[in-house]
């Protein structure tokens, strides 16, 4: 019997397997790809205090920097500089590969091409194939799809308009790399937004992302919104449909034997859509915190779900805020005012987005370093 089982091999995924072998846990990792996905259903974005606790400088995944933030709501442009290297978007195909990689060298048992059919509790999860894997803890890190805490009852029903649907194509083209664009609701991304993305200065992830149950064709959306915002030749390289949690946490991220962490248990920013901090955040805890009860330094689990309860908090209060704005007759008005305020905000106080985003995601390594006794992924 494996002391963890981890199902799902993506960002939460390897970070919990990665975090619980180093600190001398027997884990298996079970993904239903025998890669990670190609291309990576993502942005590509993300904050560079995340960037380092990868440990970016050293697997081979290039990144770019951006300065420069410009959001279009109604036609009106806010602009927000970043002084600092606070955003960088990257190729996150490369990082996934790396991950799985570290978490096989560290003596992970990988089940790679693998779908967990079924769970068995509290030990037992039974492969496609038929293979039978026991652990004495199961985490769960199967994203969106939740296998684990739905077969136990700990995931709610979600509702349309709470997962964002996305499409996304690689575009390329001439581009400034350093000015990442957002276009929110209409005429591209009803009550969601567009985003342009610069990989580097030739490639660009061009998506929309909006609420679902609108029936809207996101392809000629899509398509419409490149046309506005490139205007010199521009190929396609590829696109792909995809979806991403905007809803509430789930209350529950604890049950028995059982973790749930990153998308599966919802802790994605539902106003935003990113995630990828708080899937390596709540996997790398996930991991830590299985390890320390296996090897009796905790008493039991549930201190994963108190840990976490302020960021569950946290984005629970950014749901409701959603929501509220969704029943407001003057939503676009709301969102302007906010807007507005970061704008102006941004040129009053240029390190405002640095130190708001140091001070959240710090603490979130210094849990991390107090469990793992580093503050690096690996
Ligand atoms: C279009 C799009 C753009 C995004 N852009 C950004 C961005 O720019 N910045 C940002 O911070 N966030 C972004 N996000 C969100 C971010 O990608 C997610 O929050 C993050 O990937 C969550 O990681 P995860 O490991 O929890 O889940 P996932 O990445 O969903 O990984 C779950 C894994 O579990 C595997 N799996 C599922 N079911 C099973 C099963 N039955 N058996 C075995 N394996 C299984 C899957 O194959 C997958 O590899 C975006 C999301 C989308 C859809």
């Amino acid at each position: 019997m494996y002391d963890v089982v981890v199902v799902g091999g993506n960002l939460a995924g390897t970070s919990a397997a990665i975090s619980a072998t180093e600190k001398g846990a027997k884990v298996a990792l079970i993904e239903k790809n025998n890669v990670p996905h190609y291309p990576p259903h993502c942005g590509e974005g993300m904050d560079n205090i995340t960037a380092s606790f990868i440990n970016f400088n050293q697997i081979p995944c290039k990144t770019n920097t951006i300065n420069e933030l410009i959001i279009n709501l109604a036609n009106k442009e806010y602009t927000i500089k970043f002084k600092n290297k606070v955003l960088i978007t990257f190729d996150r195909y490369h990082l996934e590969k790396e991950l799985i990689r570290k978490t096989k060298q560290q003596g992970t048992d990988l089940f790679l091409g693998n779908t967990v059919k079924t769970y068995n509790p509290p030990h037992t999860i039974i492969l496609e194939d038929g293979t039978k894997i026991e652990g004495k803890i199961i985490i769960d890190a199967s994203g969106i799809n939740c296998v684990i805490g739905k077969k136990i009852g700990l995931k709610p029903k979600i509702k349309p308009m709470d997962i964002g649907v996305c499409i996304q194509s690689r575009v390329k083209t001439n581009i400034n790399p350093n000015k990442m664009k957002a276009w929110f609701h209409k005429p591209y991304a009803d009550y969601g937004y567009g985003w342009v993305f610069p990989i580097d200065k030739n490639h660009a992830n061009i998506g929309l992302g909006m609420p679902g149950g609108q029936h809207i064709d996101m392809k000629k959306r899509l398509k419409e919104y490149i046309q506005h915002e490139i205007h010199s030749d521009y190929k396609i390289l590829y696109n792909f449909y995809s979806c991403v949690p905007l809803a509430e946490p789930i209350n529950r991220i604890v049950k028995d034997n059982i973790l749930v962490t990153g998308d599966a248990a919802r802790l994605a920013n539902s106003f935003l859509g990113s995630g990828i901090a708080n899937a390596i955040f709540s996997g790398c805890l996930a991991g830590c915190i299985s390890t320390d009860f296996i090897k009796k330094k905790i008493k039991n689990l549930e201190l994963y779900q108190e840990i976490l309860r302020p960021k569950i908090n946290r984005l629970t209060k950014v749901y409701q805020k959603r929501n509220k704005r969704f029943s407001d007759k003057n939503f676009i008005n709301a969102y302007a005012r906010t807007f507005s305020i970061l704008s102006f905000g941004n040129k009053l106080f240029p390190n405002f987005f640095h130190k708001k985003i140091k001070n959240a995601l710090g603490e979130d390594v210094d849990i991390i370093r107090k469990y793992k006794k580093t503050s690096t992924l690996f």
